[in-house]
């Protein structure tokens, strides 16, 4: 296709703002897709995407258009993750088209992601196309959005287009103002080939699918061509577009977007942002390439049972071979046994691959304490990255300690704002702004991001009924009084729940823990002290009184089959239990013994 008549963009918008509708409303309207095969969230491919409703990879869809003016033009849509987990995954889906739609809930306004997505936009050039969605609701107020969009984000609204995803109402608007607005893409057919390695993923039929842009040059079947990251040469045997299904086609030229394979066995061998050239007749140099992603939470994930250990190392494997920011190395706990220590790029990114695991393979799990990578530096001038708190070394060779810090923004109603600094200044937070805009404030913190990990978006959801939105970005390292705390049960150390901790907050999570643990750990036949301790000094103290509980005791004899079933039940309970030494400790308290109230 003649570059005039391509344009590329991506759909950007705070999660629930509308942004997977309005592509099926897009794919729809252009009669990509015959209505019969259409279904809801079209792109949302993954199952576990559409159940908790979020868009986890960044999709693609090629759309044909006719216009107004009556020629006839190829779009290309990417659909981008929406939450704070995977910003990645969005700045890596701009490089690769020339604008955006920033999608806004009308009823809603500007929210933290909104804004975080406007500054990947402008870092990365783009032409950006307010759209406000969700008009066909009473509560819809346009004029109160744009005031917002030029207040809060300082982009001209006089071009925002109105529409409902929902009703379809304002679609061709969105449809010709892309053609006017936006720019067609760049390239030259004759140049050597330029590709960009935009995203890659496993197919259990084709092996790795690549996602490339073409900046110059032609791609074709059959081309042998090099990796410029690790030099690898593959042969292509399959170049397609997405419509959204996959559409084979006999080239790919400048300015398209579309996919190759070529018998490539592991997604880690596609390095995203890897610049992609003809072997024989290679371009200059390679595209500037992105930063991989990095994970920047660990932690332990155990079978309950461990015979299970097999399967779960499958599992595992399986799920890696699709996600290369998702990293995992064999750990073995004392109390746990063997397991993995995972990285992850966020909470959600946690969450959704052990969901995967118990959901699709079928393996209860035991998480241990979230963790983030602490920079430890020892007496004797070495430098240690600890992934896991149980590997801290003794404090008596330790220098100092370095956690890293994030930039926290948060959105919040006037009426929350209190609550919201409240939290941020209990999680030793540092206030760098306050502003408003109309009756919200947007607040900006330094945070600790061990102080994030664990719970802090959920609690920020509760003291704010859900009306807070947030967002963040890793900053750097600093030094601080960080310690290991160390809970023992019945005088063991269960290393499961080892925790760094800052040394000021310690008692007091230290007795929250022995608390809570106190509550999950059944009574036994003897007395059960829970302890908390910082490098040998216990700092808090609960104690379990014995009593052995005896669930058949109200069966006063009799009925022999109630008290089977009694047993039986009990014996169900047992087994999602560990033992630590003498001790039964539930599964649940693993987590739950770390939420702070
Ligand atoms: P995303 O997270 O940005 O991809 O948002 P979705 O496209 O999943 O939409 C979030 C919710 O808003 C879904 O329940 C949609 O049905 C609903 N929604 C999206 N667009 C509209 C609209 O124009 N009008 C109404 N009433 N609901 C909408
Ligand atoms: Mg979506």
């Amino acid at each position: 296709t003649d570059l005039t008549h391509i344009r590329n963009f991506s759909i950007v918008a705070h999660i629930d703002h509308g942004k997977s509708t309005l592509a099926d409303r897009l794919i729809q309207a252009t009669n990509t897709v015959p209505d019969r095969d259409m279904k809801e969230q079209l792109l949302d491919a993954m199952d576990i995407e559409r159940e908790r409703g979020i868009t986890i990879k960044a999709n693609t869809v090629r759309i044909e258009y006719d216009a107004l003016d009556g020629q006839h033009y190829v779009l290309n849509l990417i659909d981008t993750p929406g939450h704070v987990d995977f910003a990645y995954e969005v700045s890596r889906s701009m490089r690769a088209v020339e604008g955006s739609l920033l999608v806004v809930d009308s009823t809603q306004g500007v929210e933290a992601q909104t804004l975080a997505n406007v500054y990947q936009a402008i870092d990365a050039d783009h032409e950006l196309i307010p759209v406000f969605n969700k008009i066909d609701l009473p509560a819809s107020d346009i004029d109160r959005v744009a005031e917002q969009v030029e207040d809060v984000i300082g982009i001209d609204a006089s071009g925002a287009i109105p529409v409902s995803a929902k009703t379809g109402e304002g679609i061709r608007d969105v449809l010709e103002s892309i053609i006017a607005n936006l720019p067609p893409p760049e390239g030259n057919r004759d140049a050597p080939l330029k590709a960009m390695l935009v995203d890659s993923w496993y197919d259990a039929y084709l092996g790795v699918i690549v996602l490339v842009r073409i900046k110059d040059g032609v791609l074709k079947k059959g081309d042998r061509v090099r990796f410029m990251q690790n030099g690898t040469v593959h042969q292509v045997d399959r170049i397609g577009v997405f419509k959204p299904s996959m559409q084979t086609v006999d080239d790919l030229g400048p300015g398209e977007i579309g996919f190759l394979t070529a018998s490539i066995k592991q997604v880690r061998d596609t390095r995203v942002g890897d610049t992609i050239t003809h072997e024989k007749k290679p371009c200059d140099g390679p595209l500037p390439g992105f930063k991989p992603s990095q994970p920047v939470v660990f932690c332990g994930l155990f079978p309950v049972d461990s015979a299970e250990f097999e399967d779960l190392r499958d599992a595992i494997d399986k799920l890696a071979l699709n996600d290369a920011s998702f990293s995992y190395e064999m750990e073995t706990s004392a109390a746990l046994g063997f397991g993995f220590r995972c990285g992850f790029l966020g909470l959600l990114h946690l969450e959704v691959i052990r969901d995967r695991i118990e959901r699709e393979y079928d393996i209860e799990l035991i998480t241990t304490a979230p963790s983030v990578i602490y920079h430890v530096f020892m007496k004797d001038g070495t430098k240690i990255d600890l992934h896991n708190p149980a590997d801290m070394p003794d404090l008596t060779h330790v220098d100092h300690v370095e956690e890293p810090r994030i930039k926290a923004t948060i959105l919040v109603p006037d009426e929350f704002l209190g609550d919201v600094l409240k939290l941020c200044q209990d999680r030793r937070g540092i206030q760098e702004d306050l502003t408003y805009a109309g009756s919200r404030a947007m607040v900006v913190y330094d945070l600790p991001l061990n102080e994030v990990v664990f719970d802090f978006y959920d609690r920020l959801k509760s003291v704010t009924k859900g009306y807070a939105s947030f967002d963040y970005q890793l900053t750097g390292y600093r030094q601080d009084n960080l310690v290991k705390m160390q809970i023992l049960v019945n005088e063991e150390p269960v290393d499961a729940l080892s925790m760094m901790v800052h040394r000021d907050r310690a008692e007091m999570r230290g007795r929250a823990m022995c608390e809570k643990l106190k509550d999950l750990i059944p009574r036994h036949m003897f007395k059960i002290p829970i302890q908390a301790a910082i490098g040998g000094k216990v700092i808090a103290r609960e104690t379990l009184a014995a009593l052995r509980k005896d669930v058949t005791a109200k069966c006063y004899g009799g009925d022999a089959t109630r008290k089977r079933k009694l047993l039986d039940k009990q014996k169900a309970g047992k087994k999602k239990m560990r033992q630590f030494g003498k001790v039964d400790i539930p599964q649940e308290a693993f987590i739950s013994a770390l939420k702070m109230d």
